[in-house]
């Protein structure tokens, strides 16, 4: 399969309007992920900073930035660890709360999912304001574990959410 460009993987992004509620533009990546080529290059992409030995655990955040992280993980030969939204995890939790734009929410991570000094390779889906990645590098941190990247297929560089990021390297595949 020839390697995608972002641009191949940019039009394969559908934007609904007023998704879920009025005034935001979601991006559905829906399209993309039933694209063999497209999904397989999103996750190279991804990784391309890495090769298998040089990551212990790709850490993914509830629910979309699973399908990437766990497929990374498989690439890398790494663990996958999923970092959950709170009460989904069924063993003892560490867990961080956060700001959204009206009221918060909070991620958890299981106490043991990571082993001090492991060197982990942070996904997410979608960067915005921030908030989310944030609370999840530092339940990360929270068990002592290092962060090599933080990696985004879509950042919606308009809402500055790197400015909550700014103790890691981000990197994203498109950015609006
Ligand atoms: P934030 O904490 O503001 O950076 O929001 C990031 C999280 O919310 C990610 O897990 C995304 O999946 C989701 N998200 C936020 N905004 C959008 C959007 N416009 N389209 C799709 N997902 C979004």
């Amino acid at each position: 399969m020839t390697p995608p460009t972002a641009a191949e993987i940019e039009r394969a992004i559908r934007n609904i309007p007023d998704f879920p509620k009025a005034g935001i533009q979601f991006k559905d990546i829906t399209p993309l992920l039933a694209d063999a080529r497209l999904f397989s290059g999103s996750v190279d992409l991804l990784t391309s900073n890495f090769k298998p030995g040089m990551v212990d655990a790709v850490v993914g955040i509830d629910a979309r930035g699973f399908i990437f992280a766990a497929a990374a993980a498989v690439r890398l030969e790494a663990g996958f660890v999923p970092v959950r939204k709170k009460g989904k995890l069924p063993h003892q939790t560490h867990e961080q709360e956060y700001d959204l734009e009206y009221g918060t929410a909070t991620v958890a991570v299981h106490v043991d999912a990571l082993k001090p000094g492991s060197r982990v390779l942070l996904i997410d889906d979608l960067l915005a304001t921030g908030g989310t990645a944030a609370a999840a590098a530092a339940l990360v941190q929270r068990l002592g574990a290092q962060i090599l990247e933080i990696s985004f297929l879509i950042e919606l560089s308009f809402l500055a959410g790197r400015e909550k990021l700014k103790n890691y390297p981000v990197r994203s595949l498109v950015v609006y």
